[in-house]
């Protein structure tokens, strides 16, 4: 597999780059900025589920083909601890429950978690021999701290999402608590600062290839919240910025 994954590599920096360009232009169509004119819609639940089981099966497909040591086991449980959440425990919790995604947005991210889970897992497991005294570095280290601090915030600022909500409930109300009253996209603020972590603690190009692409897919999402939170609700607090408390 060696010959697809330079191209794949490779690929997932300019696919960052389009992506940037692209959303700051258009908004991608699913949740507040569904747009009906992106094709045919299936349930959220459901499209969450299939769309990022990829990064899952992969992943882990990789795993069990490595020479399984102490630094891989870490590795795939760092990625599943993330990702076993947003698969399944993310879509199966979240309120508004009749809510639809486009099919369109279903085939992209499937695609995009595909190429990602690969290089991610063809180079951690495949490729590279971490000895287990990797988890010694200081990037290991700092990189975990990184990635445990961003995964905190992640998953605790999209509980208040949820709580704002009772079940069947579609509104959107104003968030007032943890990050929520620094930013309008905590949660996206979270994932950046977990991929960056992911990026250091594995010290690898498909890790960096993560994190750029996810900068590049949230800021511009971000900042598109914090301006939709200023069109429908006069009584926003003026004082929040979009993704970096006081900056951004
Ligand atoms: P949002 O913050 O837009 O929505 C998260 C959930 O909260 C949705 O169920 C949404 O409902 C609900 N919600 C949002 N705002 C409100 C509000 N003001 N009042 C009531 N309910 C609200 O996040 P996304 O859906 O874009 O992303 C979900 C998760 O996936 C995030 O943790 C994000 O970091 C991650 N993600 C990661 C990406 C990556 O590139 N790595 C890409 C995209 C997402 P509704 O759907 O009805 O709007």
């Amino acid at each position: 597999m060696d010959y697809i994954y330079q191209p794949l590599l490779i690929s997932e920096f300019f696919f960052a780059i389009i992506t940037f360009v692209i959303l700051l232009k258009i908004k991608a169509p699913y949740g507040r900025h569904i747009n009906t004119n992106f094709g045919p819609l299936i349930p959220s639940k459901l499209g969450w589920i299939i769309m990022e089981s990829p990064s899952v099966i992969i992943m882990f497909y990789f795993y069990l083909n490595s020479s399984v040591n102490l630094v891989a086991t870490i590795f795939i449980a760092i990625w599943q601890i993330h990702y076993l959440q947003r698969t399944f425990i993310f879509p199966l919790f979240m309120k508004g429950s009749n809510k639809k995604i486009p099919i369109l947005i279903v085939i992209f991210s499937i695609l995009f978690n595909s190429i990602n889970a690969f290089i991610n897992g063809y180079f951690i497991f495949i490729i590279s021999s971490y000895e287990n005294s990797w988890i010694y570095n200081w990037y290991f280290i700092f990189g975990l701290v990184l990635f445990i601090v961003g995964y905190i915030i992640n998953v605790h600022s999209d509980h208040v999402l949820r709580s704002l909500r009772v079940n069947g409930d579609k509104a959107y109300y104003i968030p007032k608590k943890g990050m929520h009253k620094l930013v309008a996209a905590p949660n996206y603020l979270g994932e950046i600062i977990e991929w960056c972590g992911w990026a250091l603690l594995t010290l690898s190009l498909p890790g960096l290839a993560f994190a750029i692409f996810t900068i590049a897919n949230l800021v511009p999402r971000a900042l598109s919240n914090l301006n939709w939170y200023n069109q429908e609700f006069s009584d926003y607090p003026k004082n929040r910025k979009a993704l970096i408390p006081y900056i951004l």
